[in-house]
């Protein structure tokens, strides 16, 4: 038994204690993204409405580091230095230290695409501007990069709220110019790993224009190909169009190579390491009667393997000259091929044992039945630049499905027109659940690389 003056003070105690947790203590992941997804769907609207070319987010990413600042982490903005001198870039960092513990990165993109938006949204972008070349454009989130920035900051509101369950130093990175690839390279540049600490762990994400919202998509090892971007000059001699046995016609040879440039593929791969060589694009000549002196193509050629990519790439020269060769070219005629090493985007890679734990941390968070294994693609992502050569900085990139569940099905039946892609300006990903559910995938992965 104990008296009233300790019972008063039993209680009093008991009060102090209740008051002194701090009230997100008892808070999921789940329940901050649930609390905050009304401001963010405003913050994702606006974004939608505003969108920006690469290398010209200066909106965005003052919004970004508005938001992260008012969430509590140190900003740094124009983050990041282009190759193109003059160019500012409006990368944003900002850091959160909370004691000792693993560096986490947190990346999204803030760049949109000059399409002209037909979604029929009321929110949807009227938005035109020049592009660099000088021409009027129409601009559109095409790409869902307004998703990744609403995401991005719910993430970090609810790990600065949910503070005392981790430590060490998250850092989000808010990097311009995917689209047109440069972005990471400028971060990179400008000390991203020196000026602030090097992670040892990197998590990205993308939403995914043929996957449910609520669910997530995964895949294990390569996700994304190293993409290159190959210039190749076929010379010839020229001369009149009715005397060809007087020229050297570039436009036949061009010919002979490309169909020549197939074998890459089917003889002289190994089948299971997927490679795409593909022309899109080719000009030569003025006129219908005039052999000319040459042909310029330009080349993407996709990979996952260095070793593959170097011995395709080696390929696609050995196999122009040689055609240049059979053709009776002389020797200071050859092909001249030039691989753009500036334009070079390498493999996304996600390292396997990553991709394991935090899929078993996705089916605890998400429920077993919203994980998806997918596919890996030929596409490229510059997100890969964040895990440094050879994938030394374990990574993973994770998709978020944007798709309404009812869209889906009626994709699926016979006669149905597919699903708008990424790109598409029919795109028109669901905030809702969508944000809600990049939150929480991203939280719950951060929460288990650090937790305490
Ligand atoms: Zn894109
Ligand atoms: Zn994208």
């Amino acid at each position: 038994m104990c008296s009233l003056r300790e019972m008063k003070l039993h209680l009093a105690l008991t009060l102090v204690l209740a008051l002194s947790v701090p009230a997100f203590a008892q808070q999921t992941p789940q329940q901050i993204a649930d609390a905050e997804l009304p401001s963010l769907i405003t913050i994702y609207k606006d974004l939608h409405t505003h969108p920006e070319l690469s290398t010209h987010e200066e909106r965005s990413a003052a919004i970004v580091a508005k938001e992260l600042k008012a969430a509590g982490y140190e900003v740094t903005d124009h983050v990041g230095k282009y190759d193109k001198p003059g160019l500012t870039c409006f990368g944003v960092i900002g850091v959160m230290k909370n004691g000792d513990g693993p560096v986490v990165a947190v990346r999204t993109d803030l760049d949109a695409l000059p399409v002209h938006e037909d979604t029929g949204l009321p929110y949807a972008s009227t938005v035109t501007t020049k592009n660099d070349a000088g021409q009027e454009v129409s601009v559109m989130h095409a790409c869902g990069h307004d998703i990744h920035m609403s995401t991005f900051i719910g993430t970090a509101r609810a790990l600065a709220k949910l503070k005392d369950k981790w430590k060490g130093t998250v850092i989000f990175i808010g990097q311009p110019a995917e689209e047109t690839v440069g972005g990471a390279r400028a971060l990179l540049k400008d000390g991203l790993y020196t000026r602030w600490p090097k992670p040892a762990y990197v998590l990205g994400f993308h939403d995914n224009a043929q996957l449910e919202t609520g669910h997530i998509g995964v895949t294990s090892g390569y996700t994304y190909a190293n993409v290159d971007s190959v210039d190749v000059m076929v010379h010839g001699v020229s001369g009149h169009g009715a005397y060809p046995h007087k020229t050297k016609d570039p436009i036949v040879l061009s010919a002979e190579i490309i169909n020549a440039w197939q074998t890459i593929a089917s003889r002289m791969n190994n089948p299971v390491d997927p490679i795409v060589v593909t022309v899109g694009s080719i000009h030569g000549g003025t006129k219908h009667n005039i052999i000319p002196d040459d042909v310029k193509m330009q080349l993407t050629v996709r990979t996952y393997k260095s070793d593959v990519r170097e011995r395709v790439l080696a390929a696609i020269e050995q196999i122009a000259k040689g055609c240049a060769m059979a053709a009776g070219l002389p020797n200071d005629k050859m092909p001249e091929v030039f691989v753009r090493k500036d334009e070079f985007t390498p493999a996304t890679y996600n390292n396997p044992d990553l991709t394991k734990r935090l899929v078993g941390v996705w089916k605890q968070s998400l429920g077993e039945n919203n994980i998806e294994m997918v596919d890996p693609t030929m596409g490229g992502e510059d997100f890969s630049e964040y895990s440094l050569p050879d994938h030394s900085i374990p990574a993973v990139d994770v998709h978020i499905g944007a798709v309404a569940p009812e869209k889906i099905a009626e994709s699926k039946k016979p006669g149905a027109a597919p699903l708008p892609s990424l790109h598409s300006s029919k795109f028109a990903p669901v905030p809702e659940p969508t944000i809600r559910t990049g939150i929480v995938t991203m939280t719950s992965a951060v929460l288990d690389l650090m937790k305490k």
